[in-house]
């Protein structure tokens, strides 16, 4: 068995149905993110689109022709082992369901451990997009595909999950992942429904604003449970009062795919802009809406 099996049955299928599946959802979500923007642009599309373009470059094939090869090789390796027998003995959707929650507590987790400082210079060239859109949703450095291997593909396999289900999953965390960065405009009403259980557009713009305690929330996947359970939930942020980005990382011309691609390899910046200031919240509406336009 091998632990990078590129051509697996499963691999297979996931080209097929997901790639064509996911790349329809983009459309749909670049197509409503043009005619109901959130929020206001700052810089030029093209040239934030071209660098992200740029960095995906690598980084999708990074993740195509490892991570998701590890996660079907690693948890196949693991299977016969005694957590997965374990977790064979439970009636079969109550297994699913409990593999699928791991999934997820497992992306939350580690989108904390993103945020550590070390994990944190990988992390920002993802973090220092000017605006937020889908092609933010693509735009990481490779070195995080290669870096989230272990805690992504390995805990599963240690854990028990099957092939399938983490490959199930790893489709809906990407159509996810698509979702919350668009620039879509939901009604509000609809994205206060949903935001008390899942991941929106406007919740995850939260995530990116500059504002440290904003960018300390909202770090979920796909359920808003784990935030809200670990008190990382933050609902009460307009969209408008955002400012996307990270502080000190804010000059565009300093961000050119191959300076991006290097960013890892530079020292860490304090949380503050280039004068030493740091970005500060707006105050709270009063009285207090729950994610304001
Ligand atoms: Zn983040």
């Amino acid at each position: 068995m091998k632990i990078f099996p590129v051509a697996h049955p499963l691999l297979k299928r996931f080209d097929r149905w997901a790639g064509p599946a996911l790349a329809g959802l983009a459309l749909g979500l670049l197509l409503l993110e043009t005619t109901r923007p959130l929020r206001r642009r700052t810089r030029p599309r093209t040239e934030r689109w071209v660098r992200n373009v740029l960095l995906a470059a690598p980084s999708l094939p990074a993740m195509r022709l490892t991570l998701l090869p590890a996660m079907v090789g690693l948890t196949q390796l693991a299977g016969p082992r005694r957590m997965a027998h374990q977790a064979g003995r439970l009636p079969a959707p109550l297994r699913l369901a409990l593999e699928v929650l791991l999934l997820d507590y497992l992306g939350y987790t580690w989108h904390r451990l993103l945020h550590s400082p070390l994990l944190w210079r990988l992390h920002r060239v993802h973090h220092c997009d000017l605006d937020m859109d889908l092609t933010t949703a693509w735009r990481f450095h490779f070195g995080e595909m290669l870096a989230s291997i272990p805690y992504r593909a390995g805990l599963p396999a240690v854990l028990g999950v099957r092939p399938a289900t983490v490959l199930a999953y790893e489709v809906v965390f990407e159509a996810f992942t698509a979702f919350q960065h668009s620039n879509w405009r939901l009604p509000i009403a609809l994205e206060r429904q949903l935001a008390p259980w899942l991941m929106t557009p406007r919740l995850h713009g939260i995530h990116h604003s500059m504002v440290h305690r904003e960018t300390q929330s909202n770090y979920g996947i796909v359920l808003m449970l784990w935030d809200w359970l670990h008190r990382t939930r933050r609902l009460d942020v307009p969209q408008q009062a955002i400012t996307i980005g990270v502080p000190a990382l804010a000059d565009p011309a300093a961000q050119t795919a191959g300076q991006l691609l290097a960013l890892p390899l530079a020292p860490l910046e304090p949380w503050a802009r280039p004068d030493g200031s740091e970005p500060q919240p707006t105050p709270a509406p009063t009285p207090p809406q729950v994610l304001a336009a």
